[in-house]
Parts: C-alpha cells; sequence; structure tokens
C-alpha cells in the first residue's frame, strides 16, 4: 500500500535510514538456529560444517566438532540433511520512532557440505513517540502448512496489525530502546511476550510493568491472550512474586487452568502451600481428576432427578413384568423393575441404557444378567417377536457368558409371551 497519510510519508522517508549489519546476521545464525549433530550407531555428521566425526566424542547428547569447534546437540537418527526456520527481532531508534524489525531465519544442511543460511527481514512496528503505530510488511499468507510472507516490505493496513508480529526465539542483544521503553524494563532480555507487545502493552497495564520487573516472564505471557486471568487472579499472582514461584512460559496457562480449579473447590488463592505447587503438572492434574469426579456426580444427580420424574409412565409399561427371573444356577436372569436400576445398571456397564431412555420404550423390555447380583451383560427383548435384540457387557462388549446368557434367554422367553398375551 502506498504512503498516505504524513506519519506515513515520514516512516517511507526515514526507511531508508534504517541500519543493516552483519553482525546480527551473524548473532541470528549462531543463536537462534540450532546446531545439530546427527548420529548412528558407527559416526557423528556435523550438521553445520557438514563433516564426520567419532561417536567417541559424543558425552550426553553434546559434542564439539572436531573440524569447526560447534558446540553440538546430538541426535540419533539415519537422516542425512535438515531444514531449520527461526524468527528473531531488534529494535532500534530512529528519529522520533521506536522501531521493531522481526526477521526470519533460514538453515539449509547436508552431509558433506557447510550449512546455508540465510535471512529476510518481514516485519517493522514503528511506534511514534505520541504513541501511533504504523505497520511495514511483506504480505502475510495463512496456507495449511502454516504462515508465510511473500512481497514486498510496504506499509500495510492497520487493522488486525500484530497478525505481522511474531514471538522471536532471541532479541538481538544490542537492540536500542528509548528511553520510555527502557524505564519499564522492556529491553532485549524479554520474553513472554514479543517486543511489539510488550512496548503496546505494558505502558498501559501496570500490572504486566510489575510482573516484567519481578522477571515472571512466564504469568507475564498471560497479557498476550488471557489478560481476564490475570486480573481475576491478581492476589494469587502476588502470593507467586513473593515466593519467587517460577511459572515457565510453556505452563502459564496449565497455572490459570489449575488456580480455576482450587477456584471452583473454594480453596484458599492466598495460600502458597496451594497457589504455588511444587510440581504444577501433578497438582492440575489431580484436581481435573477431582472436578471430572465432581461432574459425573452431577450428572449422576441429575439423571436420578429424571428417573424419579420417569417412574411413572415405566410403572404403566412393565410392571406386569416385574418380579420375572430365571437362572441356570451360575447366571441370573431378571428383569429391571425402576428406572432407577436402569440408572445403576448403565453406570457400572458404561452403556447408554438410560441416556437413550430404554425404559420408555414400549415394545421392548430390558432385563440385566447377574452373576452373584453383578451385572454381567444388559439384554434388550422384543415384546412383539421375543427375540433378543441385543446382550451387552461392559463398555458395549460381549463377554464369555454371551452365549450361555443368549440360550438362558431364549428357552425362557415364553414367560414373556404369556403376559404378553394374558
Ligand atoms: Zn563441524
Amino acid at each position: 500500500m502506498k504512503p498516505k497519510t504524513k506519519i506515513q510519508h515520514r516512516i517511507a522517508e526515514l526507511r531508508e535510514r534504517l541500519l543493516t549489519s552483519t553482525y546480527e546476521n551473524e548473532w541470528a545464525f549462531e543463536y537462534c538456529l540450532e546446531h545439530r549433530g546427527f548420529a548412528t550407531k558407527n559416526r557423528v555428521i556435523c550438521m553445520d560444517c557438514g563433516n564426520k566425526f567419532s561417536t567417541e566424542l559424543v558425552s550426553r547428547k553434546r559434542a564439539v566438532c572436531p573440524h569447526c569447534s560447534t558446540k553440538l546437540t546430538i541426535e540419533k537418527t539415519n537422516k542425512r540433511t535438515d531444514k531449520q526456520l527461526a524468527y528473531f527481532t531488534t529494535s532500534e531508534i530512529c528519529e522520533e520512532f521506536q522501531v521493531v524489525r522481526n526477521y526470519e531465519v533460514y538453515g539449509d544442511y547436508r552431509v558433506g557440505s557447510k550449512k546455508n543460511t540465510c535471512l529476510r527481514e518481514i516485519s517493522q512496528f514503528w511506534i511514534h513517540d505520541n504513541g501511533k503505530v504504523e505497520v511495514v510488511a511483506r504480505v502475510l499468507h495463512s496456507g495449511w502448512q502454516g504462515n508465510f510472507f511473500s512481497g514486498d516490505l510496504e506499509i500495510r493496513n492497520k487493522y488486525n496489525m500484530k497478525k505481522y508480529d511474531v514471538y522471536p526465539d532471541g532479541i538481538y542483544p544490542k537492540s536500542e530502546f528509548k528511553p520510555k521503553f527502557r524505564k519499564y524494563g522492556i529491553n532485549s532480555k524479554l520474553k513472554g511476550l514479543t517486543l511489539f507487545e510488550a512496548m503496546t502493552i505494558i505502558p498501559n497495564e501496570s500490572k504486566a510493568e510489575t510482573l516484567l520487573k519481578a522477571k515472571m516472564y512466564g504469568l507475564l505471557s498471560l497479557f498476550n491472550n488471557h489478560t481476564n486471568s490475570v486480573y481475576r487472579f491478581w492476589n494469587s499472582i502476588k502470593i507467586c512474586i513473593r515466593n519467587k514461584y517460577q511459572v515457565s512460559i510453556n505452563n502459564a496457562t496449565i497455572w490459570t487452568d489449575y488456580i480455576e480449579l482450587l477456584d471452583f473447590f473454594n480453596k484458599d488463592l492466598h495460600n502458597a502451600h496451594y497457589v504455588c505447587p511444587k510440581n504444577l503438572k501433578q497438582a492440575h492434574d489431580k484436581f481435573v481428576l477431582k472436578k471430572q469426579e465432581f461432574d459425573r456426580k452431577v450428572e449422576f444427580e441429575l439423571k436420578k432427578k429424571k428417573a424419579i420424574e420417569d417412574q411413572k409412565k415405566f410403572n404403566e409399561l412393565k410392571s406386569k413384568y416385574f418380579g420375572i427371573s430365571f437362572s441356570d444356577k451360575k447366571i441370573q436372569i431378571k428383569v429391571l423393575e425402576s428406572v432407577e436400576e436402569y440408572v445403576k445398571e448403565g453406570e457400572f456397564l458404561h452403556h447408554c441404557l438410560f441416556a437413550n431412555s430404554y425404559h420408555l420404550k414400549p415394545n421392548t423390555l430390558v432385563l440385566s444378567a447377574r452373576i452373584d447380583d453383578t451385572p454381567i451383560e444388559t439384554i434388550e427383548i422384543s415384546l412383539e417377536k421375543f427375540k433378543v435384540l441385543q446382550s451387552r457387557g461392559k463398555y458395549n462388549s460381549e463377554t464369555e457368558y454371551h452365549n450361555r446368557i443368549l440360550k438362558l434367554v431364549n428357552k425362557n422367553m415364553n414367560v414373556f409371551r404369556n403376559i404378553k398375551v394374558a
């Protein structure tokens, strides 16, 4: 898009003056791309220089390449080529603007040759001293393989400009920051937010500033998409800060989920014992199970309530079959005589007996096959054709007694036929 406004024309003019140094390229290749060694039983290939060396140099998945002295992370694989894509951000001062610049970094690696690396600038955020922001970027395409950029760096529509931002693998350490950003603690050590996010969010959010100054990068990352959680649980976050309890960036939403569960169960959200668990994942999972159990109980209570409501209709339909039972000594088969029995049978065998309202079907009847009063399979018979429609055990499977149960029911089918006729 061609520059239209005064500020856009100013940016078009200043863009020519932006720094381009090769030093930051070298830093990006070194710091943002991983240095990998691909190892088989017999050799290691340094993917940085393409040369082979002995596996004896590997210790705890690390090695220093004897050819190029690169520190490598060793992976066991037969692969002979590799590709990497990473991102980095630099920031510089350009007259009345703070400029944040995002880059893609590529690495192409193959056995026998030195790595090929290149980088490409993908977006720039121009933040004016007066707070106004413009974006200069390539065209962003969203494809099924993810997002990619093409075309030239141009001034783009400001609507949804966040989409041109990327979370970087590193921020160039010699980046420059205007004093108004430095005073909030925004510098190249930032994590959890992108520089552009930090510069637009932190001046307006004292809570974000507090988290940044406390180096709580994980919780700071919540300002990306979960600002409400920060506000809601701020008192608990203060407990984390006081106890220097670090939540990693990857675990930040797990922590808020966990606090939400604590809140649900009325636990003390000011108590470090709950708020700062030693093993967050374990504590989270424990409360997830507890919540599932709780939900199951609520659902069961609702079912029971419905069962009481359904009981009258059920009696009208089925009471003439109540009391029927027969056995072959080991297996006992009986008619289910109340809706509650349907609920319990369905819960115990984990099938949809009650959920699908089998108790209100006018033309079928449900029987339970039991051994020592423990349900084994549930049988549905037709009251029109007097045959077994289905017989199912736990999770709708068939048990080892399946054929024996069918035989027993068929042998006694006349009991039902006679009642129907009467
Ligand atoms: Zn090497």
